[in-house]
């Protein structure tokens, strides 16, 4: 682990302070925290530890990994929980090793212009931005927060990073609209980004992809969320278009021994096998239009018990709660040899950013 950093905040009841952290964590992540003989909880997971342990003048947290870039999020979604509790002791929260400057821009946000927006198939955008400087975004992370005015009628005004570590974000008119894309490709040569974008009604991120032009800016903060496939037999990727990207640069990483089935919503006359790396994996299509109502379907009958050696999918919710439970009940994973996300939820603007 490259990074760590610590903090301890000062609150009179640090017990209840690691139950919320522990609660909000497993329920939003669906992870769990293991029990230390010192009374520590800790959470190990893809090269993050993150340790909380009640200290005489409050709460000791610990953060280590791989990524600077994460250490951002993190640290907002920690002030954001205290908050919840003690607003001062939020606001009041020091890092040790703390590298982002009061005041300034993040150090994991950048403002990238828009290059070129293309029409990879119906419903689905390519936006490839560029950046003199991109060199972060070159990371096994691959998510990033794409962000705009809500209002599209006002410039933009960027978070600018509070002392506690967690960015400060403009609020009332100047409030942004941010919301997770994965890095499709990132060729740090030419200083470009790809992200797919698959659009849809009454969606600002969806809008900007189709009406944006050449020359318009947005920002972008991370990279956060590994794309590293660590098993190679038997794999069960499947995901719906705000997936596709991921997917991809899940493949990018596999071996080339890697056996197992991809399925994607994309149109039968997509060329599939252009858009993805080459891979030994079969790739079946599904309808997008019909892809939320068939996805369970088409996933139990490409898996089975004791067989499928790692599960994932990304995209709607209610689709990503059944699969998730098929996952861990029917197949017995847990939560090393699966992961099921919901990158989206129907009627819910923002879910999951
Ligand atoms: C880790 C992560 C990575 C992601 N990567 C990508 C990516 O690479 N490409 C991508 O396109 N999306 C991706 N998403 C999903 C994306 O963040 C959401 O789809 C987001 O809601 C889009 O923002 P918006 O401004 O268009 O719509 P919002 O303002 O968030 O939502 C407006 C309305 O649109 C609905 N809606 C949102 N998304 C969809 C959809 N796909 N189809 C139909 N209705 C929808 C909402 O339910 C809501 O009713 C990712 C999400 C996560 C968490």
């Amino acid at each position: 682990m490259k990074f760590e950093t610590e903090t301890e905040i000062p609150v009179s009841d640090p017990v209840r302070l690691m139950s919320v952290f522990m609660t909000h964590i497993e329920e939003e992540h669906d992870l769990r925290f293991d029990q230390e003989k010192d009374g520590a909880r800790s959470l190990e997971q893809d090269g993050f530890l993150i340790r909380f342990k009640p200290a005489p003048q409050g709460l000791y947290i610990r953060i280590a990994g791989p990524s600077e870039s994460a250490f951002v999020f993190f640290k907002e979604e920690i002030s954001e929980i205290v908050k919840e509790i003690d607003r001062t002791a939020a606001v009041n929260i020091r890092w040790s090793k703390e590298l982002s400057e009061t005041g300034k821009l993040p150090p994991n946000f950048k403002v990238l212009t828009l290059k070129e927006s293309v029409c990879l198939f119906e419903g689905m955008q390519r936006l490839t931005l560029t950046h003199e400087d991109i060199r972060h975004f070159v990371s096994e992370d691959v998510h990033v927060r794409m962000m705009m005015p809500a209002d599209p009628r006002r410039s933009a005004v960027w978070p600018r990073m509070g002392a506690n570590g967690a960015p400060v974000w403009p609020r009332g008119e100047d409030k942004l609209h941010a919301r997770f894309v994965t890095l499709r490709s990132v060729r740090e040569a030419e200083c470009e980004v790809d992200v797919d974008i698959a659009c849809h009604d009454g969606g600002l991120v969806s809008d900007w992809a189709l009406q944006a032009k050449p020359g318009q800016t947005v920002g972008m903060m991370g990279p956060i969320g590994s794309a590293r496939l660590k098993f190679s037999q038997n794999l069960f990727l499947a995901a719906d278009g705000t997936g596709l990207g991921m997917i991809a640069r899940l493949l990018e990483t596999a071996p080339d021994e890697a056996t197992g089935n991809v399925v994607v919503a994309v149109p039968a006359d997509f060329d599939v096998t252009a858009y993805f790396p080459k891979t030994r994996l079969n790739i079946i299509t599904v309808d997008p239009e019909k892809f939320e109502q068939e996805v369970f379907d088409v996933a139990v009958d490409l898996t089975a018990p004791g067989k499928t050696g790692y599960a994932f999918f990304a995209g709607e919710f209610q689709n990503a709660q059944e699969l998730r439970k098929m996952f861990k009940g029917r197949l017995g994973l847990d939560k090393n040899t699966q992961l099921s996300t919901a990158y989206w939820r129907r009627g819910v603007p923002g879910h999951g950013s």
